[in-house]
């Protein structure tokens, strides 16, 4: 899917950025490139009693605000340079929200479909263990990201536990309840992104209980906004998709019973009563609200023009290429984009982190009332930096982030 260098992307990105503020060189040059790398190779027994060994990574992009912070993905494409970019995407989203974090990604080039659960689980407890040195509570806490999930983390956080003879269950986020997660952490990238569009759809004075959504991607980031969208808001469903391809019902699609098909068939594709449609074709129709919520680089110079969506609301990292984005904006296309709309994740973790610090845990109704108040306070951040520097809600979120980002290096005497 991936066509363009990712992490290329996000230079150019910062690159803007550094001309709408007139950056200091000294901390453009530092924020161009992760602080530190790691590529680790992990021998895992299968259970066919062969050796299989997986190239793995963790990119700690900036730590002058705190911890680095983000999730690790398995992905069969996985590359270094997707984790760069991801890893800076999450500094930008980490300042954005004022969480007193910086940003990292780990990934893993592995194939998780093609996995037993015990080659699974013997995966996840080597990356634990060989990145062991590296990460910790005030260091580095990974999370989840695609095609890895609570469990998952349930067993690195174990393994690390093994590593260090102590309980340590603040080491990542996205852990289950029961031990060390928080409350409201399941669907908080989707209700975090609703907010937004909910602000979005404030300021553009656009009904959501009447808007039609199509959402790319039915994992965790978009099974919980097709479902939220439909609990909080009223607004139709109209398409879903997942990597095997879509479903289109103009007269709406039941969330939990496209969520039931996928479990059952492994896909959301040939769900009874609606027509098929390609993952392409989806970005095209005519909604209100369009959600990509799957991988990246998906809106393109290409097809950028034909998206008739009002509000783009990037649940995925970096769906949006620069080129689509000019094009988006002349259109009048209204991008809520990725590190503030998909900050609900990062927030609630963080909010772990809090949680397992303090030993006391938190009622899901106080984790949606904090969420709600960063979230609602990051998209008017944005918007009235948009309006100030005359830009796109894009490079905004970058001015506010970026700006963050150099006073803390500034203060720390960096630069
Ligand atoms: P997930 O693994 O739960 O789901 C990914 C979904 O995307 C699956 O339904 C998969 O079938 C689908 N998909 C994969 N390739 C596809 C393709 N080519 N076309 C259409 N669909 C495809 O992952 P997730 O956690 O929901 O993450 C999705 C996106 O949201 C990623 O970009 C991720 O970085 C971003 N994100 C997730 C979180 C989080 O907390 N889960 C937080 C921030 C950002």
């Amino acid at each position: 899917m991936t066509s363009g260098n990712p992490f290329e992307i996000a230079q150019r990105q910062l690159d803007d950025c550094a001309r709408i503020l007139d950056l200091d060189p000294g901390v453009h040059a530092i924020l161009r490139q992760p602080m530190r790398e790691m590529h680790l190779a992990l021998p895992v027994r299968m259970d066919d009693g062969s050796v299989q060994v997986f190239p793995a990574y963790r990119v700690q992009y900036n730590d002058a605000k705190g911890p680095t912070k983000g999730g690790i993905r398995f992905h069969p494409e996985e590359t270094i340079d997707t984790v760069r970019a991801l890893a800076a995407w999450m500094t930008w989203k980490c300042a954005l929200l004022d969480l007193p974090l910086g940003g990292g990604k780990g990934g893993v080039i592995c194939n998780p479909k093609s996995l037993s659960r015990n080659e699974l689980e013997r995966l996840s407890r080597a990356y634990a263990r060989a990145f062991a040195p590296f990460i910790g509570p005030d260091v580095d806490v990974p999370a989840p990201d695609v095609y890895t999930n609570p469990q998952i983390m349930a067993w690195m956080m174990d393994e690390y536990s093994k590593v260090l003879h102590k309980n340590a269950f603040g080491v990542l986020t996205g852990k289950p309840l029961c031990v060390g997660g928080s409350a409201g952490r399941g669907d908080a990238t989707a209700r975090g992104g609703l907010i937004t569009i909910r602000e979005a759809a404030g300021i553009l004075g656009l009904d959501l209980s009447r808007a039609r959504i199509a959402i790319q991607g039915y994992g965790n980031a978009g099974y919980y906004a097709a479902a939220l969208a439909r609990s909080e808001f009223g607004s139709t469903i109209v398409a879903v998709s997942d990597s095997r391809g879509g479903v289109y019902h103009p007269t709406g699609i039941d969330p939990d019973v496209a969520l039931a098909h996928k479990q059952a068939t492994g896909s959301v594709a040939g769900l009874p009563g609606a027509q098929p449609i390609a993952n392409g074709d989806l970005l095209e129709l005519d909604v209100d609200v369009l959600i990509p919520a799957a991988l990246e680089q998906v809106i393109t110079g290409e097809n950028a023009g034909r998206v008739k969506a009002r509000i783009l609301a990037e649940l995925a990292n970096g769906p949006t290429t620069p080129e689509a984005d000019e094009i988006l904006d002349a259109n009048g296309v209204h991008v809520i984009p990725d590190f503030l709309c998909n900050a609900g994740g990062v927030t609630v973790s963080y909010f772990e982190m809090v949680q397992n610090n303090a030993m006391f845990y938190w009622e899901e109704s106080e984790v949606h009332q904090r969420l709600d108040q960063r979230m609602t306070l990051a998209y008017h951040r944005v918007l009235e930096a948009a309006q100030r520097y005359g830009v796109t809600m894009r490079q905004a979120a970058y001015a506010v982030a970026v700006s963050t980002v150099a006073e803390a290096m500034q203060l720390r005497g960096w630069v």
